[in-house]
C-alpha cells in the first residue's frame, strides 16, 4: 500500500516540476511553494505557500497545475489550498548573513557601463588568487554578464534531494547568477516583495560552502530593487565604482547615499577608465577628465581604491571570458586590479 502511495506522490512532483512560476524558469517545486499534498479518494489536495499579494498568480498557477495533472490518472480533481504570507513578514526579518560565508561586499554602480561588472569579476578572482575562498553572485537580474566576462559555460545544478543550487567554478571562484534562473518571458519589472523572496531564497538555497568573501554584482542603479538586495543580504560593506565624469559621479552619489541610508559601510570607491596609456610608454591621456574619482572620495569621506585605467586588453579579456588580472598581470590595468583586491582584503581582513 506504501508503495503505491509512494508512486503517486512521485509522479505528481514530477509533473508539478514542470509548472513555472510565472514570469521565472524556475518551477514551484524547486522554489519550495508546494507545502503539502494528499489524495482523497481521486482528489489531490495541494497546499501552496505565495507571498504575492497578487491574486493573478494562484490563479494561473491553478490553471497550470491543473494542465499538468490532466493526463494524470489516479488525480480525477485537484483541491489547492493557497496560503499567501504577506510580503512584509519577509522584509522585516531584516538583513540577514549566510551560513558559512566570512563577508559579504556589494560592488555597485549608480550607472551601467562603468565597468562594474569587469570591477566585480577582478576583484573576485584576485582575491581567490591570494588564497581566499570566494564566491561571485551576479545579481543582475535582466543583464548578467558575469558568466560571459569569467568565459563560464557550465549551468546551475540542482542538487537531488534538497533542491539546492549548486554554482559553477571559473578560475577558482563559485559563480552563481540570478539571472540564469529568469525565463525569456519574465515581467518587465519585478516588485519589490517578488524581488525579497527571490533574493532571500536564492542566496541562502545556493550551496557555497564555506566561502572567506562572497561578491555581490549589483544591477546598476539605485531604484527598488538594489534597495531590496541591499536590505535583504548583511552587507559587511560595498565598493562604488564609478568613471571620473560628473554624469558618472552624480550617480555614485545617489548609490553612495543609498548604502547609507540602510546603514551599509562604504569600502571605498573606485575609478575606472581614469586614464589612457599610450602603449610602450608612460604617456597618460585622461579621456573621461582628471580627479573627480579622487575628489569624490575626499568629500564622501570615503577610501579613494584604485585608479584604473582604459585598457583595451581588459576590454578584450572581458570579451574572452579570461579576467585580465588572471590572464595578462602585467598589462596596465591588472596591476591596479591587484592593488585594488588587495586593499579589499586587508579592510575585510585587517589581521591577515
Ligand atoms: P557595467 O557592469 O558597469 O555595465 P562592464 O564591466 O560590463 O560595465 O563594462 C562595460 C564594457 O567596458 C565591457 O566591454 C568591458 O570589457 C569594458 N571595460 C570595463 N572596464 C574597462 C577598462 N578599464 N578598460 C577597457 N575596457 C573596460
Amino acid at each position: 500500500m506504501s508503495e503505491v502511495k509512494q508512486d503517486w506522490r512521485e509522479e505528481v512532483v514530477q509533473r508539478l516540476r514542470g509548472v513555472k512560476y510565472p514570469g521565472f524558469s524556475r518551477d514551484i517545486v524547486s522554489f519550495g511553494l508546494v507545502q503539502d499534498m494528499d489524495m482523497e479518494g481521486t482528489d489531490l489536495k495541494l497546499k501552496l505557500k505565495l507571498t504575492t499579494p497578487d491574486p493573478a498568480i494562484p490563479e494561473k498557477l491553478g490553471k497550470e497545475i491543473r494542465d499538468a495533472l490532466k493526463n494524470y490518472a489516479p488525480v480525477k480533481s485537484v483541491t489547492i489550498e493557497t496560503e499567501v504570507t504577506p510580503p512584509q513578514a519577509t522584509a522585516t526579518t531584516g538583513p540577514q548573513g549566510i551560513e558559512g560565508v566570512k563577508k559579504i561586499v556589494a560592488v555597485a554602480s549608480g550607472k551601467g557601463g562603468v565597468g562594474k561588472s569587469t570591477v566585480a569579476a577582478n576583484l573576485a578572482v584576485g582575491l581567490a588568487q591570494s588564497g581566499l575562498k570566494v564566491g561571485l553572485c551576479d545579481c543582475d537580474l535582466y543583464g548578467p554578464s558575469q558568466a560571459l566576462m569569467l568565459g563560464c559555460r557550465e549551468g546551475v545544478r540542482v542538487e537531488e534531494g534538497t533542491e539546492r543550487i549548486v554554482p559553477a567554478e571559473c578560475h577558482g571562484v563559485k559563480l552563481m547568477s540570478m539571472g540564469m534562473l529568469l525565463g525569456d518571458d519574465s515581467p518587465a519589472a519585478l516588485r519589490g516583495p517578488m524581488v525579497t523572496r527571490f533574493t532571500q531564497q536564492f542566496l541562502r538555497q545556493v550551496v557555497w560552502g564555506d566561502l572567506d568573501v562572497l561578491v555581490l554584482d549589483l544591477p546598476p542603479g539605485t531604484g527598488d530593487i538594489q534597495l531590496t538586495i541591499v536590505q535583504t543580504v548583511a552587507l559587511d560593506g560595498a565598493v562604488i565604482v564609478t568613471t571620473p565624469q560628473e554624469v558618472a559621479l552624480v550617480d555614485a552619489r545617489k548609490a553612495i547615499a543609498m548604502f547609507r541610508k540602510v546603514n551599509v559601510t562604504i569600502l571605498g570607491l573606485v575609478e575606472n577608465m581614469s586614464y589612457f596609456l599610450v602603449p610602450g610608454t608612460t604617456e597618460k591621456h585622461e579621456i573621461f577628465g582628471s580627479g573627480g574619482g579622487k575628489r569624490e572620495a575626499e568629500r564622501q569621506k570615503v577610501p579613494l581604491l584604485g585608479e584604473i585605467p582604459l585598457d583595451p586588453e581588459a576590454r578584450k579579456c572581458g570579451d574572452e571570458g579570461k579576467p585580465v588580472l588572471l590572464v595578462n598581470p602585467k598589462a596596465s590595468s591588472s596591476k591596479v586590479f591587484f592593488q585594488f583586491g588587495q586593499s579589499v582584503l586587508k579592510i575585510l581582513f585587517p589581521n591577515i
